[in-house]
């Protein structure tokens, strides 16, 4: 399955990615019984963090990106993977505000201020990470900030989810734009002017969405031809391939035991003995992880024998 368009323009002055996550935020919403804006903040933070987890060299490089603000939000943290998998959670699913003026939900709103922070794992001994102060919360624009604050690299994130009248996902995406060391002048014009009039990105998701008879590979050179119809031909982006973004929670009995065993021996020994057992819950899927009394009095035989 193919979601996600890689491409290249003409003159080599930039990369895109151009994804349609409309079934993963669903998903999302589901998972979290999400309102519409906590759906909308968590969509956009997990289309975006997606999109440059595809960036990551090897596919089992990681990458966290997590929106912590002072508002009814609280904090988005997305997980993503370089196989394009990933994984996220809102730390108020029933976050709810009214309308902005303009008819669109307050995801800067709900979050407030604050920090955005990403980390890169890529296998060596230390993650990499880098710290920006929001610059409106409504996440593109602060993915957009990150790259140029933190890596020096000019950027454009288009993110966007668009909620129904019954409150589900109608559709969902985003579109990433990075220059190229050797950009040529024209290329950056094209650029400034196609985002200077560019619809929201959930309109032109929207109308590709209802064409019919179309490949996933079609959908998404048919959803780029619309947005870019008015690039001159040297600028245009031509396709290198196609990728997938996708849901997927790597949770597990044996991480969650490994999480457990580090609250200490006095506090598993508490669970042991006052509530007979420990159970956990995955922040970001919701899968349950029961452990026995028998497990936790292992466990903390475990440590000790670890420590002698
Ligand atoms: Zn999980």
């Amino acid at each position: 399955m193919a979601n996600t368009l890689v491409g290249v323009d003409h003159s080599g002055s930039y990369r895109i990615y151009l994804t349609d996550t409309t079934e993963l935020v669903q998903t999302a919403q589901d998972i979290h019984h999400a309102t519409p804006l906590a759906t909308a903040g968590l969509g956009r933070v997990l289309t975006g963090t997606g999109i440059m987890s595809l960036l990551l060299k090897k596919e089992d490089d990681r990458m966290t990106v997590n929106f912590r603000g002072d508002g009814p939000a609280g904090q988005i943290l997305a997980v993503g993977r370089g196989d394009g998998c990933v994984k996220g959670y809102i730390a108020n699913p029933d976050v709810d505000l009214p309308l902005k003026s303009n008819g669109k939900l307050d995801v800067g709103g709900s979050l407030g201020d604050g920090e955005l922070t990403v980390i890169k794992d890529l296998g060596l001994k230390e993650p990499w990470s880098g710290t920006i102060a929001f610059v409106s919360g409504e996440i593109a624009e602060d993915l957009t900030a990150y790259y140029y604050v933190s890596e020096q690299q000019n950027t454009s994130f288009a993110l966007g989810v668009r909620i129904g009248t019954d409150s589900r996902v109608e559709c969902a995406g985003g579109m990433f734009i990075q220059m190229l060391p050797d950009a040529r002048e024209g290329a950056i014009e094209a650029l400034e002017a196609l985002l200077g009039s560019m619809p929201p990105i959930t309109e032109s998701l929207r109308q590709t969405r209802g064409q019919a008879g179309l490949s996933e590979e079609g959908y998404l050179e048919s959803l780029r031809d619309r947005i870019f119809a008015d690039v001159p031909a040297e600028y245009f982006p031509r396709t290198l391939e196609f990728r997938e973004i996708r849901w997927q929670c790597d949770c597990s009995r044996e991480k969650m035991k490994s999480a457990l065993a580090t609250i200490g021996i006095k506090d598993l020994r508490q669970l042991a003995e006052e509530d007979k057992g420990a159970e956990l819950g995955c922040q970001f899927c919701g899968s349950k992880y029961r452990f026995s009394e028998a497990e936790l009095t292992d466990m903390i035989e475990t440590i000790k024998g670890g420590k002698q």
